[in-house]
C-alpha cells in the first residue's frame, strides 16, 4: 500500500491525514494551491491550499444540502445566483429543479472549473446547462453590481481564508440582500460551528444585522472537519426548515428527504446557545 499522505493542518495540534495513490494534477491559480488527488478511501479529491473542498465519496452530503433546503423551501425558485461552487455540485443540484429559468455562477477561479470538469465529470456535469450564465469574476464584485433580482442566493465558498475571506462579511451580505426579491433567501456554507466557532457566530450575527430570518441547519459531511458542518439562511419572508406548499423533489436522492429537511434544523444544545 502507498505510503503518501496528504495533510490538513488546523493547529499546532490538530491535523487530519488521507492516504493517497497518486497526484493526478497540481499547479497554482492566481488565486490558490490546487491539486487533484486520488485517495485510498475517499475516491478523488480537490484540494485548495491544503484544504479538502470536495470527495467523490461524500460530496453528495455537502451539495444535496445546500442547494436542496433553500431550492424547496422557496415557493418559486425561479433565478438563482451561485457565488463560488467551482466544483460544480451545487449548479448540478440546482439544475434539477424544473421551476429553474436561469442560474448565474460567479466563480473567481476558472481553474477549479477545468479541473473540475476534468477530473469530476459527475460532479461537474451542469456546465452545458442552457439556463447557465458563467461569470468568472470575484463575487464581492460581481454582488456589487446591478445584477438580479434573484429568488435564491447560494454562497458555495471555500474557508474565509484568501479569496473567500471578504464572502463572510457583514457589507457582502447586505450587498446579496439587494440583489433579491421581497422574498428571497440565501445560503452560505458556515463552517464546524465546534471547530471554526468564531466563524460561525459571526455569519449568524452578520446575516441577522441584514436579514428579518437567519436560520441555521446541518449535516455531517465525514471529509469536512469537525463534527457537524452548519449551513446558515437568511431570508425576507419564508422559512426555510420545510418544503414550501406546492414543491416536489426533483428525483432520487442520495441524502436529502422531506423528514432530513426538518430535522437538519433541530440544533444540539452546544450550537443552540451559541445564538443566543
Ligand atoms: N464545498 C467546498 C467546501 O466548503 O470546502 C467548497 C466549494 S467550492 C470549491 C469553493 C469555491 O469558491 C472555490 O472554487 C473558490 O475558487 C471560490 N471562491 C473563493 N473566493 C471567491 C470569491 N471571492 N468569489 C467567487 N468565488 C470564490
Amino acid at each position: 500500500m502507498s505510503n503518501f499522505w496528504i495533510y490538513e493542518s488546523h493547529t499546532p495540534g490538530y491535523e487530519v491525514r488521507w492516504r493517497i495513490t497518486n497526484i493526478l494534477h497540481q499547479e497554482t491559480t492566481p488565486y490558490q494551491k490546487l491539486a487533484v488527488v486520488e485517495t485510498t478511501e475517499w475516491g478523488k479529491a480537490l484540494i485548495l491550499d491544503g484544504a479538502l473542498q470536495i470527495s467523490e465519496r461524500d460530496e453528495f452530503i455537502y451539495h444535496e444540502m445546500i442547494a436542496h433546503v433553500p431550492m424547496l423551501s422557496h415557493p418559486q425558485p425561479n433565478r438563482v445566483l451561485i457565488i463560488g461552487g467551482g466544483d460544480g455540485g451545487t449548479l448540478r443540484e440546482v439544475a434539477r429543479h424544473p421551476e429553474l429559468q436561469s442560474v448565474d455562477m460567479v466563480e473567481i477561479d476558472e481553474r477549479v472549473i477545468e479541473a473540475s470538469k476534468r477530473f469530476f465529470p459527475q460532479v461537474a456535469s451542469s456546465f452545458t446547462d442552457k439556463r447557465l450564465n458563467l461569470y468568472i469574476a470575484d463575487g464581492i464584485e460581481f454582488a456589487r453590481g446591478n445584477h438580479g433580482p434573484y429568488d435564491v442566493i447560494i454562497v458555495d465558498s471555500s474557508d474565509p481564508v484568501g479569496p473567500a475571506e471578504p464572502l463572510f462579511t457583514v457589507d457582502f451580505y447586505r450587498d446579496l440582500y439587494n440583489l433579491m426579491d421581497e422574498d428571497g433567501m440565501v445560503v452560505v456554507q458556515s463552517e464546524s460551528p465546534l471547530f471554526f466557532a468564531d466563524y460561525f457566530k459571526n455569519v449568524y450575527s452578520n446575516l441577522k444585522s441584514v436579514f428579518q430570518l437567519v436560520q441555521v441547519y446541518t449535516a455531517t459531511i465525514p471529509t469536512y472537519v469537525s463534527g457537524p458542518w452548519s449551513f446558515t439562511v437568511g431570508s425576507k419572508k419564508h422559512r426555510a426548515d420545510g418544503i414550501a406548499e406546492g414543491r416536489s423533489i426533483p428525483g432520487p436522492m442520495k441524502y436529502y428527504n422531506s423528514s432530513i429537511h426538518k430535522a437538519a434544523f433541530a440544533l444540539p444544545e452546544y450550537i443552540r446557545q451559541m445564538l443566543e
